[in-house]
């Protein structure tokens, strides 16, 4: 059995909300602004009881509570802006984005300047992923409180407004720069430092990320996305032991997670993967990695050529029919790493093949151990008939669509690499690489490209050197 593991945690969300809530009910509404209106006493404590209440709901979680007692107590006070704030609080929290816009919005409308107001409208346009929304409200903020405590911070999250629109444009590198700038006007701030080593693992600066993980930790030890992207960080550069390290310590502070059985399953399953033999990083090849007893699986010469059959994809969510290109792509990479030795046809039904590949958008269908946390998987029947190899049998493929973390399609790149490594354990390949450039490297990492390495190529010939070409290597 194949495991694989997949990405973790990609872009959780921005921590700050609570903060800036807390902010409001402590300053935003002090007699000053009753003076303001033509409010009487009576009505600024009615409106002050609503509000207390709105809060207290939401202290307790009950957001939909919140949510509907602010709407019902709305009639009394339509022209509210502090309870249009608090309705749009509620809304956040709920990540009802566009509600909470829409009410933080209609607050600004009723009362301006509403710093408060202004940066949530802010926060939650980035919540939403709508980044290039929220630098309007930042900049409103800036210009109107250009003499708050804040502001050094503001300026930073507009910066990271930028790089996170970057970063969707694959403009890492151009994001990494404009996060580093962020850096030296908020070296403190957590959403710039979690911002700016998320933008230098997708450049696959992984120890640049872990440093920014290590001085936001500094800042919030208990920073749960930051925990668990550092064992991302240790897991993709084949520190095993130091990322089931960060697990533990997000497993301890977090008992109760929604992911916590997800968590608990990487560490048992890295645990045991870091308790396997390892093979040097530099060597030539990996080959050692994947013998067994001494001996290689291969397909036996007269399976050859493989018989190959591979799903349509009809009806399976995420499906694209560039992801029957790539595995095509994949399979000739490694037929041609075999210098012609390895060859495949492709047959008309799933009853005639040998190696078959079929995809699905069900995380649980590629679940082969328990370890809830492979992207793709390779099943193997092998027989063994006491040679000096073992014969595969057959080979099944399965290969989820969409991304297990962040239920999106899987890109085409990202797709390509994981056909690749199941490919490569379905031509013998039983084991995995610890250098993390390798495509048989033991999880998916932005440090390995959609292409065979020099050592992948080397390993799989030796499997199968002493057979005949089938053909000229000539693709
Ligand atoms: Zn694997």
């Amino acid at each position: 059995m194949i495991k694989r593991f997949g990405k973790f945690i990609q872009t959780p969300n921005y921590m700050l909300i609570c903060a800036c809530f807390f902010l409001l009910l402590q300053t935003a509404y002090p007699s000053a602004i009753f003076a303001q209106s033509n409010q009487t006493r009576e009505e600024y404590d009615a409106e002050h009881r609503v509000a207390k209440k709105a809060e207290s709901l939401m202290h307790a979680g009950k957001m939909q509570d919140a949510i509907m007692y602010l709407n019902a107590e709305m009639s009394q006070f339509p022209r509210s802006a502090i309870l249009h704030f608090e309705l749009g609080n509620a809304h956040l929290r709920a990540r009802e984005f566009t509600r909470a816009i829409e009410c933080y919005q209609q607050a600004v409308r009723l009362r301006n300047p509403f710093p408060e107001a202004c940066l949530n409208a802010a926060y939650a346009c980035i919540d939403a992923g709508m980044e290039l929304q929220a630098i309007p409200w930042f900049h409103k903020y800036l210009r109107e409180n250009p003499n708050s405590p804040r502001a050094k911070e503001v300026e930073a999250e507009l910066l990271v407004a930028h790089a996170k629109a970057q970063m969707k444009e694959k403009r890492n590198f151009d994001a990494k720069q404009t996060l580093e700038r962020a850096q030296q006007i908020a070296p403190d701030s957590e959403i710039v430092l979690f911002a700016l080593a998320r933008a230098r693992s997708e450049l696959g600066d992984t120890q640049g990320a872990i440093r920014a993980y290590e001085d936001l930790l500094k800042v919030n030890p208990r920073h749960s996305a930051a925990l668990v992207n550092m064992a991302e960080c240790y897991q993709t550069s084949g520190q095993l032991s130091q990322a089931v390290t960060w697990l533990k310590k997000y497993a301890s502070n977090f008992p109760n997670a929604p992911d916590i059985v997800q968590i608990q399953n990487m560490i048992v399953a890295l645990t045991e993967k870091s308790a396997e033999q390892r093979s040097d990083p530099q060597a030539l090849d990996y080959a050692g990695a994947i013998v067994e007893s001494g001996r290689y699986y291969r397909w036996p010469p007269n399976r050859l050529p493989i018989k190959v059959w591979v799903s349509q994809g009809d009806g399976v969510p995420g499906y694209k029919p560039e992801f029957r290109v790539g595995f095509f792509d994949a399979l000739n990479s490694w037929m041609k790493a075999s210098q012609g030795r390895l060859q495949y046809v492709l047959v008309n039904s799933k009853e005639q093949a040998d190696l078959t590949a079929e995809w699905t958008g069900n995380p649980y269908d590629v679940k082969p151990t328990g370890h809830n946390v492979e992207q793709g998987v390779c099943l193997l029947a092998s027989l063994d008939r006491g040679r000096d190899f073992i014969e595969i049998d057959r080979a099944d493929i399965r290969i989820l669509t969409i991304d297990r973390n962040n239920q999106q399609p899987l890109s085409d790149e990202e797709m390509k690499k994981t056909c690749l490594h199941e490919l490569g354990h379905a031509m013998g390949l039983q084991g995995h690489s610890t250098n993390n450039h390798d495509i048989m490297f033991f999880s998916m990492s932005n440090t390995n490209w959609p292409v065979l390495s020099r050592r992948d190529k080397a390993t799989l010939f030796i499997l199968y050197q002493k057979y005949q070409p089938l053909m000229s290597a000539q693709y």
